[in-house]
């Protein structure tokens, strides 16, 4: 990137506030005084303290879970992989919000599912709507597997799905033999307003997703899945013909850094940061997008999602304001289906709100451009 560009595109946490001197002391220690062990080959489940820690943290989403339900995975990306591979054929059916996680729409399309959004607004997805398009699919042939969602601060859109919708959602789904997979990574990051409890916590079947990246480092790679035990079972088998088992370092310096830090208290802090910096991008964005633009007002994560007037294009808006010296990501990616054409996803997890109000002032350059043109 141009030195001097203004990123809302990438959706990196912000890392600055780690406790990274105790961290390195951590885990210098780890392979001093236990090398022998951090360093072998562990368990294809994931070591035992660590699932059990997990468990205290997904608590805190209202799921009370047997940390031998759990599966440890390098990152929540390759429990996405593994979960399609399991239920997918070529051709079936997953369900997913529109937009949603380009990561998740890769790894469905990669393996030749086929990816329905399903009807959204601003309580994310719409039971009846969803009921409806299942219905649809299936008089048309199709065989529908999964549901994906990710119901906190979805990435891209910023939207939470509504408490009440929660159990519904479960229910057609149960009703209708098709796997929920709940994909919840940004669910701790939460800047207002009350946790609403995870879909999981009412309902046993649904397949949950958990992650470290946004709570703690996406570098060390540790996610979970976590799911009736015989699904787990199978998991756990393809886990181990791909990667045999999620890194033993980065587990065990991810139990020391659970266990032994006071790693929700850091998270607080970084919280506060993705507060201030969605509340400047909010208040600049009336003056920065085209007129007859809205947006999503996300109550955690880091991403506000926008929407320009009919007949606009964000592919155009993105032009002109990477020439003035910001950069955001264009909607169409987020959709299996290319539309999305006048949406665009901001980030805001990254640069400081100084930054950020200059980003919009240069956006309110290119927007005045783009209305010139
Ligand atoms: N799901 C969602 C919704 C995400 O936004 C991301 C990362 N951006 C992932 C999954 C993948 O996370 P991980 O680093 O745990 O693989």
């Amino acid at each position: 990137m141009e030195p001097g560009m203004i990123s809302l595109a990438g959706g990196n946490p912000d890392l600055a506030g780690l406790p990274l001197d105790a961290l390195g002391d951590a885990a210098s220690a780890l392979i001093r005084e236990h090398g022998t062990e951090v360093l072998q080959y562990s368990t294809g489940a994931g070591i035992d303290e660590l699932r059990t820690e997990l468990t205290r943290v997904m608590a805190r989403a209202g799921i009370e879970a047997d940390p031998a339900d759990l599966l440890v995975t390098a990152g929540s990306q390759m429990a996405l992989e593994l979960i399609t591979a399991m239920y997918c054929d070529p051709g079936d059916v997953v369900l997913a919000e529109g937009p949603s996680y380009v990561g998740a729409i890769s790894t469905f399309m990669g393996l030749e599912a086929e990816v329905s959004h399903v009807p959204c607004d601003a309580d994310g997805i719409v039971p009846d709507a969803l009921e409806a398009r299942i219905a649809e699919l299936r008089a048309a042939g199709k065989r529908v597997k999964l549901l994906y969602t990710i119901p906190n601060f979805n990435n891209p859109s910023g939207i939470t799905l509504a408490a009440d919708r929660r159990p519904r959602i479960a229910e057609i789904c149960r009703e209708a033999g098709i796997v929920l997979v709940e994909d919840d990574p940004y669910g701790l990051v939460r800047f207002e307003g009350e946790t609403v409890p995870a879909i999981r916590a009412a309902d046993p079947s649904v397949i949950y997703l958990g992650s470290l990246s946004k709570i703690f480092s996406p570098g060390i790679r540790i996610g979970w899945v976590l799911a009736p035990r015989e699904v787990r079972d199978r998991l756990q088998l393809l886990s181990e013909s791909t990667t045999i088992h999620a890194s033993t370092l980065s587990q065990h310096l991810a139990l020391t850094y659970l266990r032994d830090f006071d790693w929700s208290g850091h998270l607080d802090r970084a919280i506060v940061r993705y507060r201030e910096r969605a509340e400047a991008l909010l208040e600049a964005l009336p003056s920065a997008l085209p007129a007859g633009s809205t947006w999503t007002r996300p109550s955690g994560g880091f991403f506000v999602w926008a929407t320009l007037p009919e007949g606009a294009s964000a592919d155009e808006l993105f032009a002109l304001a990477a020439e003035e010296g910001v950069v955001f990501i264009p909607g169409s990616g987020f959709y299996a289906d290319g539309q999305g054409e006048r949406e665009l996803r901001f980030s805001f997890s990254l640069e400081s709100p100084e930054r950020i109000r200059e980003g919009m002032t240069r956006l309110a350059r290119a927007s005045e451009r783009y209305a010139r043109r």
